[in-house]
């Protein structure tokens, strides 16, 4: 019975283990400058606050490392100005 319930815990330990290494996803959010008539929507869903408005009050994002993947900014944008998609890992990015 003993053996048994060790067991269990120790399989209990090395799913939690799995679950906090899990790899946080990336996105890539681009902006279509041509299409958008910054109206400023995309600023105003973003749950995150990392579009922010240049000069001409057109969308940029600084810290693109912050944006979770949600896509209010690109179902909300009234001229299809924005994509949202999974940024692809670099197979090579550890190579020297
Ligand atoms: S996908 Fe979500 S978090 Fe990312 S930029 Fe758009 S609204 Fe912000
Ligand atoms: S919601 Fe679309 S049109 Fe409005 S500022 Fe953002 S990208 Fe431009």
């Amino acid at each position: 019975m003993a053996e048994k319930s060790a067991g269990k815990k120790q399989s209990c330990a090395r799913k939690s283990r799995k679950a906090t290494t899990k790899k946080k996803k990336h996105y890539d959010v681009s902006f279509y400058h041509d299409w958008c008539k910054a109206c400023g929507i995309c600023m105003a869903f973003c749950p995150q606050k990392i579009i922010q408005a240049d000069k001409n009050g057109k969308p940029g994002i600084s810290e693109m490392d912050k944006c979770v993947g949600c896509r209010f900014c690109e179902i909300h944008c009234p001229d299809f100005a924005i994509t949202v998609s999974d940024r692809k890992r670099n197979r090579r990015q550890n190579d020297v």
